[in-house]
C-alpha cells in the first residue's frame, strides 16, 4: 500500500491515478541534461544575428566581398572561444556537425591516414555508440580493435591500457566523462601511457566540457571530440581538436571545397558555430557556479531519496561528475518507472538506445546484473534545474517506485 503521507497534495501534482485522465498540460521536469541541454538564452541571442537578409548571413568562405569576410570573422572568433576552453590553438579546431562526426573523423580519419604506423586501435566497451560503432566499422575495414572493459567504477586504469598496447597500436580512444555513469577517466595518465608506445590519444569530451578541467597541452591530448548541445549550445554542431605540433594527420571523410584545412568540407553554419563559441564562452565563466549549483542539487536529491529502500547507485561515488546520477531501483522495471514518471524527463541508460528494451550496454559493461540494469534510471541535472524541480521530482519518484513495488508484490 502507498503511505498516504507520501502522496502529493491533490491537484498540484500529477499522481499515478490521474495519469489515465487528461491532466493539466504542464512541462515535465527536465532531468535529462546528459542527453542534451537547452540552449542558454545568451547563446540563442547570438545565434539570431547570422540568419536573415539584414544580418551577417553571408558564406564565411566567400572571399570576394566584405560580408563574407565578416562572417569569417564570426567563425574565427568562435574558433578562439572553443580553443580557449580546452587550451588549444584556434588553428587546431575543425568544425563538424557534432561529436558523433568528430569521433568518426578522429577514429576513421586517423586510422586511415596512419596505416603505416599500425592497424591496431584500443578503445573501451563503454564508449558512446559514436565511438563503439565507428570502431566496429573500422574492424570491417581490416583494422584490429582491442575492447578494454572497465571496473565497476566505469574506469579503465593506465595499467590496463599498458597491458593492451602493442607495437602496431596507432590510436587509443577513451572518453573523458562517461555519458551514462558520469565516471571520469584520468585522461592525462592514459595519454601518457599511450605516448610511451608512440601511439596517439583521442578522447571524446562531449560530456566533459565545463564539468572537468580540460587542457589539451597539460593532458597530452592529440585528438578531442566536442559537442555544442551538451554545453548549452545548439545541436548539429561540434568540433574535433587536432593537435598541430607534432602534426596529427587525419584523412577527410567529407570531400568538396577543402574547408577546414582539407579535413572537413562543407559550408560552415555561421549561426551554429557562433552559438557553440558563445556557449563555450559562457561555460568558461559559469562553470564554477554551475558545478556548485549542481553539486548542491545532487546532495538534495540523494538525501531526499535516503528514506526509499532498495536504491543501488550505478554511478561511482568518486571520480564522477555531479550532474549524472545512474540509479537502480530494486524490484522496479525501468521502462515501467519511466512511464509512471511521465512528468519527469529522465532516461533509462543512454537516450540513443532508450527505444530498445535491451539493458544498457554501459551498465552491463561495468558488470551490473541484467536485472538491475533493467531497473535503472539516469537522472541528470543542469544549469537551469531548480531546487523545486528536485523536490517535485522526488515526490513523483517516491510515489512511482512505491506504487510499482506495491503492485509487483
Ligand atoms: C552526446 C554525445 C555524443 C554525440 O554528440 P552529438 O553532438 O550529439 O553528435 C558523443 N559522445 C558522448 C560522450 C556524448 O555524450
Amino acid at each position: 500500500m502507498l503511505a498516504s503521507s507520501r502522496l502529493p497534495p491533490e491537484g498540484i501534482y500529477c499522481t499515478l491515478e490521474s495519469m489515465t485522465m487528461t491532466s493539466t498540460p504542464s512541462l515535465p521536469i527536465y532531468l535529462d541534461y546528459a542527453a542534451t541541454t537547452p540552449v542558454d538564452g545568451r547563446v540563442a541571442e547570438v545565434m539570431q544575428r547570422y540568419l536573415t537578409v539584414d544580418q551577417l548571413f553571408a558564406n564565411p568562405a566567400s572571399r570576394s566581398h566584405m560580408l563574407g569576410w565578416q562572417a569569417e570573422q564570426v567563425v574565427e572568433q568562435a574558433r578562439r572561444q572553443v580553443a580557449d576552453m580546452i587550451g588549444a590553438d584556434p588553428r587546431e579546431i575543425v568544425w563538424t556537425s557534432g561529436a558523433t562526426e568528430a569521433n568518426n573523423l578522429a577514429l576513421i580519419g586517423f586510422m586511415r591516414a596512419n596505416r603505416e604506423r599500425g592497424m591496431h586501435l584500443v578503445t573501451s566497451s563503454i564508449e558512446h555508440k559514436a565511438v563503439v560503432d565507428t570502431a566496429k566499422a573500422l574492424e570491417s575495414e581490416g583494422f584490429e580493435i582491442t575492447w578494454l572493459t572497465p571496473g565497476r567504477d566505469g574506469r579503465i586504469t593506465p595499467e590496463q591500457l599498458r597491458a593492451a598496447m602493442r607495437d602496431d597500436t596507432a590510436l587509443v580512444s577513451l572518453m573523458a566523462v562517461n555519458n551514462e555513469l558520469g565516471s571520469i577517466h584520468d585522461i592525462a595518465a592514459l595519454a601518457e601511457v599511450t605516448h610511451e608506445f608512440g601511439a596517439a590519444f583521442h578522447t571524446d569530451a562531449a560530456q566533459a566540457v565545463g564539468r572537468i578541467p580540460l587542457d589539451v597541452v597539460a593532458q597530452h591530448i592529440d585528438l578531442m571530440s566536442l559537442s555544442g548541445h551538451k554545453a548549452y549550445g545548439p545541436k548539429g554542431v561540434g568540433a574535433l581538436y587536432v593537435k598541430r605540433h607534432p602534426d596529427i594527420r587525419v584523412e577527410a571523410l567529407i570531400h568538396g571545397g577543402g574547408h577546414e584545412r582539407g579535413m572537413r568540407s562543407g559550408t560552415l553554419p555561421t549561426h551554429q558555430i557562433a552559438g557553440m563559441g558563445e556557449a563555450f564562452n559562457v561555460m568558461q565563466q559559469q562553470q564554477d557556479a554551475d558545478q556548485a549549483h549542481i553539486s548542491a542539487l545532487r546532495e538534495r536529491f540523494l538525501s531526499g531519496l535516503s528514506n526509499l529502500e532498495g536504491i543501488i547507485p550505478n554511478s561511482p561515488l568518486e571520480n564522477a561528475v555531479p550532474n549524472i546520477l545512474n540509479l537502480a531501483f530494486e524490484g522496479v522495471d525501468g521502462e515501467a518507472l519511466l512511464m509512471a514518471l511521465r512528468d519527469v524527463a529522465v532516461s533509462t541508460g543512454s537516450a540513443c538506445n532508450s527505444a530498445s528494451v535491451d539493458p544498457s550496454y554501459v551498465l552491463l559493461g561495468i558488470d551490473t546484473p541484467r536485472r538491475l540494469a533493467l531497473s535503472s534510471l539516469r537522472i541528470s541535472f543542469g544549469r537551469f534545474t531548480q531546487e523545486a524541480d528536485i523536490d517535485h521530482a522526488l515526490t513523483l519518484l517516491r510515489h512511482a517506485v512505491s506504487g510499482l513495488r506495491a503492485t509487483a508484490r
